[in-house]
This record gives C-alpha cells, sequence and structure tokens, in this order.
C-alpha cells in the first residue's frame, strides 16, 4: 500500500507547512528535524506507513483501536448508515435509531445503579459533561457551593479547559492558566514512587487516604463536588492502584457526600479484563465516562453514563426550571453511533472482553521474562491489556533517571525494529495497550523487542 514516491515527498512538505499536530514538538515537526510517520492502512495489531513497512502496533494507537484495524463489519456500518441518514440532531427530543440502540446496549452492559447515557465526541468533552451535570446535580439541591472538583496528579482526563484542569500532569497545565480554580489534586496512588521506601503497601494507603481526608477537611467538605479517577491509571504511567486503594476511597466520599466521576475512556469495553474498570476495581460511581473503546475510534464518540441517584434530581430539576441547557450539536451522531453498534457486537463476536483477562497475565509474565535480570528494571506492571515497564538507574536505592531520558529512547528504539509502544510522560515508563485482539506469538514479538531496544539503549 505504499504511495508513489512523488506524492510522498509532496505529503511531508503539506504536513510540515499546512498541519499544526496534537502533542508534538511544533518546531522540530515544522522544520522537518523529527521523522513523522504518515499511516495509509492497517490489520489486526499491525499498521503500515507510506512506505509499506509495517509496525505491529502494541499501543492500539492511543489504546482506542481495540478491536484491531481493517475490520470490514465496522467500516462497513458506517458507509452504510451515512448513506441511510448521515445527520440529524438530538436536540429537544429528536432521535435516530442507531443512537436508541446504542443507547440500549451501553446501559444493558453497564452497572445496574446507572440510569442513562449522554453522547459525546470526545472523552475531554464527555468529562467536562459529567463536571457540568455535577455541578447542576448539587446547585438543584440547594447546595451550589459545593463544587470543587478533586483528582489526582498523573490522572489524564483530557486537555479542555476543565478536563485538562483535571489532568494532572505538569505540561498541561504550564503556560495555559490551568489549572481553573477549584481543581485540586491528591496525590497518585503508585507504590513504587512512595514517599519512604520502608512503607509498606497498606501503611502508603493510609497515607494516602489521610492527605485526601486532610484536604476534604481543609477544604471544607460543603465545598466539595466529585472526585474524578481513572480505575487503573493510563497516560500518568498505567498504575493500577493498590488493592484497599478504591474501597477506602469510595468510604471517604461516601461520608461526606461527594460524588464519583469514575473515566472509563481507556478501561472502558474491556482493557482491564472485565467489560468495565468498576467492576475490576468494585467502583460504585455516580458518573462513568467512556470514549476510546467505544467505537475503536473508527468513529469519533464518548459517552456519559450517570446514575439513577443523579438522574433523578436532574430530571426533578427540568420540571421545575425547563429544558436541561446542555448539548452539542453532534451529541448522539447517527454515524458515529453506527460505528459504536458494530464495535460493541464485534468485542461480544471476537470475544475480546474475554482475551484480554486470558491475555493479561500472558502479556506481563512475557514482560517479566524478557526482562528478566535486567540492571534498570524498577517494576513490570499492569492490569488486563495494559502493560508498562519502568526503568530506573539503580531500582534497589531507588535512584530514577531524569525524566523521560530514556524512557523515549527505548520506545524510538523499538519503533526502528517494527514495535509500537509508548514512552509515558514525566518517567521513564514504556507503556503497552494493544488491540483487545493480540495473540500470545505477537505478545512474545513485543516483549523480546522490549528487551532488545532497552539492552541497546542502556549498555550506551
Ligand atoms: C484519552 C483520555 C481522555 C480524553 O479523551 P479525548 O478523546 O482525547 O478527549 C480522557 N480520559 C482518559 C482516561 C483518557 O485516556
Amino acid at each position: 500500500m505504499s504511495l508513489d514516491p512523488r506524492i510522498n515527498d509532496e505529503l511531508a512538505a503539506w504536513d510540515r507547512d499546512h498541519l499544526l499536530h496534537p502533542t508534538t514538538h511544533t518546531a522540530n515537526h515544522a522544520r522537518g528535524d523529527v521523522p513523522g510517520r504518515i499511516v495509509t492502512g492497517g490489520e489486526g495489531v499491525y499498521i503500515e506507513d507510506r512506505d509499506g513497512k509495517r509496525y505491529l502496533d502494541a499501543f492500539a494507537a492511543l489504546y482506542c483501536v481495540n478491536a484491531g484495524y481493517g475490520r470490514t463489519e465496522i467500516a462497513d456500518a458506517i458507509s452504510e448508515q451515512a448513506h441511510k441518514l448521515a445527520f440529524f440532531h438530538s436536540f429537544a427530543g429528536q432521535g435516530n435509531e442507531p443512537a436508541i440502540r446504542l443507547a440500549k446496549m451501553i446501559m444493558d452492559r453497564a452497572p445496574d445503579h446507572m440510569a442513562r447515557v449522554y453522547f459525546g465526541l470526545s472523552g475531554s468533552d464527555a468529562n467536562e459533561t459529567n463536571v457540568k451535570l455535577a455541578w447542576q446535580y448539587n446547585v438543584l439541591r440547594g447546595k451550589p457551593e459545593k463544587r470543587k472538583i478533586i483528582s489526582r496528579w498523573r490522572a489524564y482526563h483530557g486537555s479542555g479547559i476543565v478536563s485538562g484542569s483535571m489532568t494532572g500532569l505538569q505540561s498541561y497545565h504550564a503556560r495555559f492558566h490551568l489549572p481553573l480554580d477549584g481543581f485540586l489534586h491528591t496525590h497518585s496512588p503508585q507504590y513504587l514512587r512512595r514517599p519512604d521506601a520502608d512503607m509498606s503497601e497498606a501503611d502508603f494507603v493510609n497515607w494516602l487516604i489521610g492527605d485526601l481526608e486532610a484536604m476534604i477537611e481543609r477544604e471544607g467538605p460543603d465545598t466539595i463536588c466529585a472526585f474524578i479517577g481513572e480505575p487503573a491509571m493510563g497516560t500518568g504511567g498505567i498504575m493500577p492502584p493498590p488493592e484497599s486503594y478504591w474501597g477506602r476511597v469510595q468510604e471517604v466520599l461516601e461520608r461526606h457526600d461527594i460524588l464519583l466521576i469514575a473515566d472509563e475512556v481507556v478501561t472502558g469495553f474491556g482493557r482491564s479484563g472485565q467489560m468495565f474498570g468498576s467492576e475490576t476495581y468494585d467502583l460504585k460511581p455516580d458518573f462513568m465516562t467512556i470514549a476510546k473503546g467505544l467505537t475503536s475510534a473508527y468513529a469519533p464518540l464518548s459517552g456519559s453514563i450517570i446514575s439513577q441517584r443523579v438522574f433523578d434530581v436532574l430530571m426533578q430539576g427540568t420540571d421545575d426550571f425547563g429544558p436541561l441547557a446542555h448539548g452539542w450539536t453532534y451529541s448522539a451522531h447517527p454515524v458515529s453511533a453506527a460505528a459504536g453498534i458494530a464495535t460493541l457486537n464485534l468485542i461480544d463476536d471476537m470475544g475480546l472482553v474475554e482475551n484480554a483477562r486470558a491475555m493479561g497475565p500472558v502479556f506481563q509474565e512475557a514482560l517479566k521474562d524478557a526482562m528478566d535480570g535486567h540492571p534498570n528494571v524498577a517494576e513490570v506492571r499492569g492490569v488486563g491489556l495494559m502493560a508498562a515497564v519502568e526503568f530506573a538507574a539503580d531500582p534497589a536505592t531507588r535512584d530514577w533517571f531524569a525524566p523521560m531520558t530514556v524512557g523515549p529512547k527505548i520506545a524510538e528504539a523499538m519503533t526502528q525494529r517494527g514495535v509500537i509502544a509508548r514512552a509515558m510522560p514525566e518517567a521513564n515508563t514504556v507503556g503497552f495497550a494493544p488491540p483487545l485482539c493480540i495473540t500470545p506469538d505477537e505478545i512474545t514479538i513485543v516483549a523480546q523487542t522490549l528487551r532488545a531496544a532497552a539492552d541497546e539503549v542502556l549498555s550506551q
């Protein structure tokens, strides 16, 4: 599928001259200092670039192409819907068949206490929706001052103004006037980076909970609206929390009448080995944010799933004050919804949740075997089909490399060898989140490529 070399040269020049890329070193790209990659096709876990080079994509693009590349079932559903009805809006109770069918499919899969799903276009906008609805819930209950949101350092909740405020990565705040007032961050539950090497995991959780309680007391419980968290952190470094963490957090939130938003954008639809991360970690959220895996990224679509108790208050609010004035033009877009239906059917037909559950331990074992005895491996961790290897200069003395020094080099050395992994921000962590259809043989290739890349980079 390689392109004519002349078109290739032209595309690269147009790319440098016209396209402002997301999360990119803009100057290097515009100068052509770093080679970009122009992707032209894909099949299963593999993508192919314009020069005809194939890569095993062990990050499913941005942990989103969960069903794998080249699925004609999803492409056909998109095409059929676009021919039949590309768009009509959903304001004022208007509807379209795919959005209604998809809502039913999502609610059939969601925890029993959830009541409705609102559709958006991206994980970021779904989190904005969740915050707005949580605010309105408290205003309607006569508690307008209960509006602060607690998030965590190293969280990723998107890069909008509210969602970027909740994201806990410095680079998403700096020079953007973020976070907004009223968006607080507590510690991330990463045991590896506990403040004191001698702390047991139980002590560490006590320390986290003590800090959360102190923050709530300091701010005043009557000012805190919601706590947002990814069931297992993704972009911050792929970090499953300690065993007792979520139970303890939920106890604190309940005691202070604080809502829980479970950001399931990565964990939703099988990634953690269950349909939702909320099942894996026994969460009872008031809001669930879904996006990425919902359509396997074949079309943009997100959702805010809201609980019965929140829905009841919002519904009464419209009887008292009139329509809920929140809506994107493209909410419940029929073409995206058709992609969602086809994706959820494919997840069932291919047994992708079961495969993620079965392959998760295989993946972690393969990484551990491949990295066995490597002096710079601080931790191999993961849950379901999300995994990471964190590197340190000397793991025994917790002597970390300077952030983003060796991690990006190892990921790059893997790419040179035909496997795509992701260097996670603010550390030296190589992350993996392959399509959920990955096989043991493909897992072996990924793990061995990581070892070869790490040996090359760290022997220098
Ligand atoms: C990617 C991501 C988002 C943001 O989704 P976008 O579609 O990029 O706006 C939100 N939350 C989590 C956990 C994510 O990984």
